[in-house]
């Protein structure tokens, strides 16, 4: 049987960054906190908490005092760094650099908007840390929206100024906009300043992705995508792969993996998230050649 590996798995630039900025604070010898686990991937936690990184929740974060606490790349809301400031703990800011951009321009958006009281609207998982944090950056005016079912949060005669979680499917973000601008279109005769402003902010290290992945699936008999359970952007990636071969199966770790599944296949592909290391869809696909 075949085995390949999807070129472009493996973590995401942000994620690789993040990662990188850790093992360097930990070589130096202190100890490092992270604000919520690094990567939605437990393996790589593990192998982090390893090497010292200690992963501490909100809670624990509000009781520290004088150490250094590392922020993961999906960023954080401002409350936190100002939490920060007030108990003497140095932030080692692994935010992603698009997340961070993404944050400046909803703040940007936010203050310039105040007037005519626009709406920043964010597409996006609730509770998700980089949707908390673009909450925090828009402030009061702020709307979460998770998908078509609550698109009713929105006043549709004001200013929208809509945003993506940056690992939102892009098909879906252009449906949720579509039906918020045919909302506004209704009501635009008697309100003429709602006006709706659509940004870009998928990123392309993911949208970029879902091509491909279709392309891959289609081309092998059975498709194993490795991710963490908990990551969003894991169970949109296999939704996308599932979609095009129903062969596909999602797994976290490679004791996972099951022998009937390869039965009659001619070929299998590895992939994974943007939040899956490399290596450890090395050892899956080691793991299947051997089977
Ligand atoms: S998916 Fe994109 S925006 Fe999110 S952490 Fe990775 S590189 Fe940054």
């Amino acid at each position: 049987m075949k085995v390949d590996i999807e070129p472009g798995s493996g973590f995401c630039f942000g994620v690789e960054n993040a990662v990188k900025i850790a093992e360097e604070a930990l070589r130096e010898g202190e100890t490092v906190y992270s604000l919520g686990e690094i990567v939605h991937n437990d393996i790589e936690v593990a192998r982090l908490t390893d090497l010292g990184l200690q992963t501490i929740t909100y809670e624990e974060f509000e009781k520290l005092r004088d150490c250094k606490v590392l922020v993961r790349a999906h960023g954080e809301p401002p409350s936190t760094y100002a939490k920060a400031g007030e108990n003497n703990i140095s932030i080692i800011d692994a935010t992603c650099p698009i997340v961070r951009s993404m944050q400046e321009k909803i703040r940007k958006v936010a203050d310039v908007s105040r007037l005519e009281k626009g709406q920043i609207v964010i597409y996006g998982k609730e509770g998700h840390a980089e949707v908390i944090g673009l909450l925090g950056a828009a402030g009061p005016r702020g709307i979460l929206v998770t998908g078509k079912e609550d698109l009713g949060r929105i006043d549709f005669t004001r200013p929208v100024f809509l945003f993506a979680q940056t690992t939102k499917s892009k098909i879906q973000y252009e449906v949720v906009a579509e039906i918020i601008r045919l909302n506004m279109e209704k009501v635009s005769a008697e309100h003429p300043g709602n006006t709706l402003k659509v940004h870009n902010t998928i990123c392309r290290q993911v949208s970029g992705r879902e091509p491909k992945l279709r392309d891959f699936s289609r081309q092998h008999n059975v498709i194993i995508f490795v991710s963490g359970r908990k990551s969003s952007n894991g169970r949109m990636l296999f939704g996308v792969c599932r979609k095009e071969n129903p062969r596909s199966h999602f797994i976290s770790a490679p004791e996972e993996l099951k022998s009937e599944w390869f039965r009659d296949a001619s070929s299998a592909g590895i992939c994974g998230a943007t939040s899956t290391p490399r290596w450890l869809i090395q050892e899956v696909a080691e793991i299947v050649r051997g089977l």
